[in-house]
């Protein structure tokens, strides 16, 4: 047995988080994924039980809880069958508002994280450009300072929660400078000079994926985030729990799907026999369950480390590597296994299979992640 970082109040909230899915979001996941579309009413529910604010404290609403309290929740988020939905609320509570959290002003912590925990705001994180993906430090939008602020203007691209997200916690350039330097972050309220158009995607389909523009919007000074020109710091410190929570994500998901492939090769037979007993099948099972043992393993140890102080940006990056392209050849050796009916829409497989087409592209890519472990490692 792996030694899981829960305590058995972690255990108790996720027995009641798990009903609460089951009841809320999982029977509603095919009509949203068919919808593309995910009802804002699904932020109202989750705060009514405590579920946007589990890490923040109680001052602002929130929980009072720790990271332990967000990883049971993302686990058991992985498990409601539609990825997009997962993606937006995580989009919300993983990447949007911990930023807040961290380097808000308190006036901004009322503004916008207050009601962000009681899910009457929403939030998005707004970084990657067309021009600007894994180069980060290559954004072109700009934020020129006018009396009072700031006037911005340029186009932000695959952003989780774009169209629905009351506002977006925006990567601008705030000098004329190259690379890391001179780069902010502001929290831009929907408003005028800014529109949302919906990007159609392979899957995350319940999500609100979108390209947002920029003509001229005011933001005031009141709504800079962190310092001036030290936005890439930011950007790094989100960066961590961003891929630990992708990586937790992936972790719940495998679990839950070898279970449900190998109760189905228990039960579906073939030439007279159930075909987990068919050698190649057998086989292909026990590979699937190592991996997900050996995803949660690295995932736990990384999350163990967090949770702990460390900086573990090596134990991170590697559960991220690992577990999202593994996580995506599970799915698919899951799909392999239900035959024709792991093509079909109304089964899971399909579906699994593409939700997890994108981890090994967002939050960083598997070749950045390379990137980083080759520093890291010295070579
Ligand atoms: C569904 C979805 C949701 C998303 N949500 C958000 C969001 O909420 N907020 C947000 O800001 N962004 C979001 N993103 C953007 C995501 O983070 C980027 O797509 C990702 O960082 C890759 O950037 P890119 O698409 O510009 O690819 P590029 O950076 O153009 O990369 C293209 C290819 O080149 C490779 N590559 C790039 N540099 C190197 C290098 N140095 N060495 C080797 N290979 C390299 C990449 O790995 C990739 O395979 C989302 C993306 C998707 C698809």
């Amino acid at each position: 047995m792996i030694q899981p970082p829960f305590t058995e109040e972690h255990e108790e909230l996720r027995a009641s988080v798990r009903g609460f899915l089951d009841r809320e979001l999982a029977p509603h996941a095919q009509e949203w994924e068919a919808d593309e579309w995910f009802p804002n009413e699904v932020f109202g529910k989750l705060a009514g039980q405590g579920l946007l604010g589990l890490k923040y404290p109680t001052e602002l609403g929130g929980q009072g809880g720790d990271y332990l309290h967000e990883a049971v929740l993302i686990e058991e988020l992985s498990r409601i069958g539609s990825g997009g939905t997962a993606a937006g609320i995580g989009a919300h509570n993983n990447i949007a508002t911990p930023p807040i959290w961290k380097f808000g002003t308190d006036e901004q912590k009322q503004r916008y994280l207050a009601p962000a925990i009681r899910g009457e705001k929403i939030g998005a994180l707004g970084i990657t450009e067309p021009d600007a993906g894994s180069d980060v430090a290559s954004l072109r939008t700009t934020a020129t300072r006018v009396d009072g602020g700031f006037l911005v203007s340029g186009e932000k691209t695959y952003i989780t929660n774009g169209v629905r997200a009351d506002f977006i916690v925006t990567a601008v350039k705030t000098t004329l400078e190259g690379g890391h330097h001179g780069i902010s972050f502001l929290i831009i309220d929907r408003g005028e000079g800014m529109s949302s158009s919906k990007l159609r995607k392979l899957g995350w389909n319940a999500s609100d994926t979108a390209t947002i523009s920029f003509e001229e919007v005011f933001v005031g000074e009141d709504c800079l985030l962190g310092e001036l020109n030290e936005g890439f710091k930011l950007i790094m410190a989100n960066f961590q729990w961003e891929r630990l929570a992708m990586a937790l994500g992936a972790t719940g998901a495998m679990a839950l799907a070898y279970e449900r492939t190998a109760d189905y090769a228990r039960e579906r037979t073939a030439f007279g026999r159930p075909i987990s007993k068919h050698q190649a099948i057998r086989h292909k099972l026990a590979d699937l369950a190592t991996q997900a043992y050996v995803g949660r393993c690295v995932t736990y140890d990384a999350l163990r480390r967090f949770v702990a102080g460390e900086e573990p940006v090596k134990e991170v990056t590697m559960a991220k590597l690992y577990t999202q392209r593994t996580a995506y050849e599970l799915m698919d050796a899951c799909l392999q296994i239900h035959g024709g009916a792991g093509y079909m829409k109304e089964y899971w497989p399909e579906r699994a299979a593409r939700d997890a087409r994108l981890g090994p592209i967002g939050g960083g890519s598997d070749e950045i992640m390379r990137e980083i472990l080759g520093r890291l490692l010295g070579l």
